[in-house]
């Protein structure tokens, strides 16, 4: 069934776990994700995100996401992650998705407050929920230019001046991962999280999780972590699968359960990480 974001998180401190937004590409992998949130009872976020669009348009990913959603028989909230331009982000809302990330964590605080606190009113009109991002989360792909690729550690105090001041539904914030492949593992802080969880009552957001440690998960969530986002890796899981039962003569479709069943036994390995299992 079909839930807003701010739905799906409002247990996830009290109860100690973690809601896994697994953005998805394809049929396969938006199959493979469901599979394992209904096997294990566990509520879970699906959705593209705005560098994702190229091969697909957001209507095509919504049209095909939105019905699989709301036939599942656990908890959905169907995300568009890291909305960069404004007018897609209102798009996405329009369209029906029940949680968007409006990000603008490159702009200065006052200009992401300021921005921020139009889309909340915009999303909450709707019915949809609204993830922000302060402080910055960088990538570990370095061609996409330092702006992107250099994280900005989350400053306590400015998290709570943000949640209060946005009423954002979630809040992204940067303690020291980054997205996309690592090359050596990531040093965490968990102080700061802690610091942040303390001050700031909105559910908190670790982006960049593909490759941590089960330990590092754990440890997010007991700080106050509400939801992990996970796309490397399973991307690279879907691909790994299409590859190794390819054969002269196996075509998409015959690769399509092969791809489905690797995402899902990957899917399912998080939610038990995240603590999600038997939550929905
Ligand atoms: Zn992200």
């Amino acid at each position: 069934m079909l839930v807003t974001l701010r739905e799906i998180l409002k247990d996830t401190r009290e109860k100690h776990y973690a809601v896994g937004l697994f953005n998805c590409v394809t049929l396969e992998m938006t199959k493979g994700i469901l599979m394992a949130a209904e096997e294990t009872r566990s509520p879970v976020i699906i959705g593209p995100a705005q560098i994702l669009l190229p091969p697909a348009s957001l209507e095509d990913y919504c049209d095909m996401m939105l019905g699989m959603a709301r036939r599942a028989r656990v908890p959905v909230a169907l995300h568009f992650d890291h909305g960069f331009d404004p007018e897609l982000v209102q798009k996405a809302v329009s369209l029906g998705f029940t949680s968007v990330m409006y990000d603008c964590s490159m702009l200065p605080l006052s200009e992401n407050i300021r921005r921020t606190q139009s889309m909340v009113k915009t999303a909450h009109a709707a019915g949809c929920s609204l993830e922000a991002e302060i402080g910055h989360v960088g990538s570990n792909d370095h061609s996409v230019g330092a702006q992107i690729a250099d994280s900005v550690y989350t400053d306590p105090l400015e998290a709570r001046q943000f949640a209060e001041e946005t009423g954002c539904d979630a809040l992204a914030v940067a303690i020291g991962t980054a997205h996309g492949v690592y090359e050596t593992p990531p040093t965490l802080s968990f102080g700061a999280l802690r610091k942040i969880r303390d001050l700031c009552e909105t559910p908190l957001v670790l982006h960049g999780g593909s490759g941590l440690s089960e330990e590092d998960f754990r440890q997010c969530v007991r700080d106050g972590i509400s939801k992990i986002n996970i796309f490397t890796h399973n991307n690279l899981v879907a691909a790994r699968a299409a590859v190794e039962n390819h054969t002269e003569k196996t075509g998409a479709f015959e690769l399509m359960e092969k791809v489905e069943e690797a995402v899902k036994r990957e899917t399912i390995r998080h939610i038990r990480m995240f603590g999600s299992e038997g939550k929905a």
